[in-house]
């Protein structure tokens, strides 16, 4: 059975209608376009009245054979057809059939929707005539010189528009392309053969000549030129003209007369003369465009449907008119190119404006556009007496004198910079970021005439300079105890050493129990230095007992036991806001409520670290004084001997008589000698105490980051419910899971009592209560369970 046709049944045995889904075709169309079918049959005398009837409104063809007819024709039961079309052309004129088929497309045209009006059918039928028509009578004139006709006189009705036509005339014969508008004489295909060629504007094909026509009759001629090639080429090369297909296109650009718009439209008409049908046979895109079930139309198969790949169904207003005979005769064709044409009906297309840009024109659009706004500024700025300010970008002279002007400004010799206009005061902030990095790299090479710069982080290098003495585990700078001299930091004498302070007394007692189990006495490594940035510095920084420079980020938890602490209970602690403070606001909070004992303690630890540190300087210091004195004594005393030894020693009882300058030289260098010793040992307890101290600080800092880190969980991310339940337990700390653990058994526990919901609701309502706590409780279990397992897995 036919595909495309579903059986009808009537008096006179099965009958078929060939449109059996239109109305679905349409359903699922919305702004898309079926292709317009249309169906002219060629006027005669003899016309088959009993076989071929019109619907009546003529928007139909039913076809009836009679029995012995039949023949052979087709090999089943099928007698009746009916195939519905968009209008059946009966004894139609010319004019008719124009105002008909392509009057609309070509219409449309102008408002930039490519256009295809395909003739198709047995030869003979009529399709040169509808398409071309006689050249000899007007008033039988085809569509091509009537669409023409039409382009011109709505350019003339388009006074707003610039609209260009060009036209071309292909043939294509044994897939062969010719150029029916050759500027040569026509002799065949040409040296370079055309090719067909893609992009993403659309096809052309390569090598064909498009042509300019300013005026209809420019155009009339180009058309009865290519009608004359067409003939002449049958007959020089034998061609049969019914095995080629000839499409004529009228190429349309329409740019806007308004200067602003810079948009314009592109479009083709295409107005097709197709082979004959009979020659077509069944195969080729042309049949596969009528075929709804393909996925892919295999458009580059043959010439002809990839010329006119982007014109056949696709983004534009397609119509095919099918010639058919009216003689009994030819009925079988009919038949065949009837089902064509209803085929042809049920493709959609998808019409839609070529809009392109015209790149020059916009150019020139904004060019006038910023003129005129310049001007519209010099207006503005002589009526606010603003006279002589230049709108133009600035040149390097103007640059440098902004550069100044920021220059003297951070001196202070200028007190303010004018504010002109938007340009220059972006300068002005441009020239200070200039400014801003030459004076960084400035102080930057100072700093490196002057000193070795060590960054921060490289842990290697600053090991490396420790272990050369250079500096102290503090990073402080010293002297070699027997070099040339000490550090260079001078920090000023306020404090005594000695005596050992109040304050280290509680350091101790508060912090003995994680000072013996984390090793006092263990070697201080470089990453126990201040090192919490990356810059390049030139001494490491003594922070000050604070912490609100700290970096608060998320920690591992420790393994150290939680401080005793009498700071405020959760009881105390205002109610719980909706969304969690940010960490640092959080960490302010903290230091004062449940925190602030360790706070102490850890500010407190710091003062004694700075403390010993400062000491460790002035230390320092004096050994350097010492040193110093030391070489001068040593030098007068070398003075003293040399006196001596020229004026000749002497010598009494083998011993050396020195006179008495001498011997306070020689007692003062001893007394000297015993001090320096003294000193230094001072500095290498001193440096062993900041080392332990150091150590001390930083547990206690890590100590304080922790404490709040489970803090702010268990304030603001751990459900309240869920703490009521730990509470009991005292030696759980919520903090120690991860909160992301935490609130995944919530969501398990909350899918969990959906489903239950699910499973007891028809049970009635008051079972829900029940579950509900259920659940809550299997909640809680599951989590005390879990933080219970993660307590023994730290522990180990
Ligand atoms: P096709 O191009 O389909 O092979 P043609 O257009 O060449 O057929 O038509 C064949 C002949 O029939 C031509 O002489 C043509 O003038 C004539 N003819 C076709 N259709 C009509 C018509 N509607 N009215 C008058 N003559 C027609
Ligand atoms: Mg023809």
């Amino acid at each position: 059975m036919d595909e495309e046709a579903a059986p009808k049944r009537g008096k006179n045995g099965p009958k078929f209608h060939c449109l059996p889904h239109s109305t679905q075709g349409s359903a699922r169309m919305g702004t898309r376009k079926k292709v317009h079918t249309f169906v002219r049959v060629k006027p005669t005398d003899d016309f088959a009245h009993e076989m071929i009837k019109y619907g009546d409104d003529n928007k139909s063809i039913d076809i009836h054979l009679k029995k012995d007819t039949r023949r052979g024709v087709v090999n089943n039961q099928q007698t009746d057809w009916s195939f519905k079309l968009d209008g059946v052309l009966h004894n139609a004129s010319q004019d008719l059939v124009y105002e008909t088929v392509a009057k609309d497309v070509v219409a449309q045209a102008l408002d930039g929707y490519n256009g295809t009006i395909m003739c198709y059918g047995q030869t003979g039928a009529g399709k040169t005539y509808t398409m071309t028509g006689t050249t000899e009578n007007y008033k039988h004139r085809g569509i091509l010189p009537r669409a023409l006709q039409q382009v011109f006189r709505m350019i003339e009705e388009r006074p707003t528009h610039a609209i260009t036509v060009r036209v071309s005339y292909l043939e294509i014969y044994n897939e062969s392309l010719f150029d029916l508008l050759s500027t040569l004489p026509y002799v065949g295909p040409s040296v370079t053969p055309m090719t067909i060629v893609e992009n993403p504007q659309g096809v052309f094909i390569k090598g064909l000549s498009v042509h300019l026509t300013s005026q209809e009759e420019d155009a009339f001629s180009l058309l009865f030129e290519g009608e004359t090639n067409r003939i002449i080429a049958s007959h020089t090369m034998n061609k049969n003209s019914s095995r080629s297909h000839c499409i004529f296109t009228i190429y349309v650009e329409a740019h806007s007369r308004t200067l602003s718009d810079e948009k314009y439209i592109t479009s083709k008409i295409n107005l097709v003369d197709l082979a004959g049908s009979e020659r077509l046979g069944k195969s080729g895109a042309i049949i596969a465009l009528g075929d709804q079930k393909r996925e892919h139309i295999p458009f580059r198969q043959c010439k002809l449907t990839h010329a006119l790949k982007d014109s056949l169904g696709g983004n534009c207003n397609m119509v095919l008119l099918t010639n058919i005979y009216g003689e009994a005769a030819q009925l079988e064709e009919t038949l065949s190119s009837l089902r064509f044409a209803s085929r042809m009906k049920l493709v959609t297309t998808e019409p839609a404006i070529n809009e392109k840009y015209d790149a020059e024109r916009m150019v020139k659009n904004l060019e006038k556009e910023l003129a005129l706004l310049k001007q519209e500024l010099a207006i503005h700025d002589s009526l606010a007496n603003r006279t002589l300010v230049n709108y133009d970008p600035m040149d390097e002279i103007q640059i440098a004198e902004i550069n100044s002007q920021v220059r003297r400004y951070l001196e202070g010799t200028l007190d303010e910079i004018d504010i002109i206009n938007l340009r220059q005061i972006q300068e002005v902030f441009n020239q200070f970021r200039v400014v801003l990095s030459q004076q960084e790299q400035e102080v930057e090479s100072a700093l490196r005439r002057k000193y070795t710069l060590i960054d921060k982080n490289d842990f290697a290098a600053i090991s490396a300079v420790q272990k050369a003495g250079l500096v102290d585990v503090d990073g402080h700078l010293v002297g070699e105890p027997d070099g040339q001299g000490f550090g260079l930091r001078v920090t000023p004498f306020s404090a005594k050493p000695g005596k050992k302070s109040k304050s280290k007394k509680t350091f101790k007692e508060q912090l003995s129990s994680s000072a013996r189990k984390e090793g006092a006495s263990s070697p201080v490594s470089g990453k126990e230095l201040d090192v919490s940035t990356s810059k390049t510095q030139l001494t490491p920084s003594s922070k000050e007992g604070d912490v609100k420079d700290m970096t608060i980020r998320e920690r591992e938890t420790s393994s150290l036991e939680p401080l005793p602490s009498d700071s405020p209970k959760e009881e105390l602690r205002p109610p719980r806001p909706s969304t969690p403070p940010p960490k640092p606001v959080a960490f302010e909070d903290f230091k004062n409520e449940r925190g602030s004992e360790i706070n102490r303690i850890f500010k407190e630890n710091k003062s004694i670290l700075n403390e010993r540190r400062k000491r460790a300087s002035e230390t320092t210091q004096r050994i350097n004084t010492i040193k110093r004195e030391m070489d001068v004594t040593k030098e007068a005393l070398n003075f003293q001997k040399s006196l001596r030894e020229k004026q000749g020693e002497y010598e009494n009882k083998g011993l050396m008589i020195i006179d008495e300058e001498e011997f306070l030289l020689i007692l003062k260098l001893k007394d000297l000698k015993k001090q320096y010793r003294t000193e230094y040992q001072d500095l290498r307890d001193l440096r062993a105490e900041i080392q332990y101290c150091q150590h001390l600080v930083d547990q206690c800092r890590h100590r304080l980051l922790t404490e709040f880190d489970i803090w702010y969980n268990e304030s603001f991310f751990i459900p309240e419910d869920l703490q009521v339940a730990l509470k009991p337990g005292g030696s759980i700390r919520p903090g120690m899971v991860p909160v992301s653990r935490i609130m995944s058994l919530g969501e398990d526990a909350q899918d969990k009592f959906s489903q239950l919901q699910q499973v007891v609701l028809p049970e009635g309502p008051d079972s829900v209560a029940f579950y509900n706590a259920k659940v809550k409780t299997e909640q809680k279990h599951n989590y005390l369970k879990t933080m219970m397992g993660l307590q023994q897995a730290h522990r180990k």
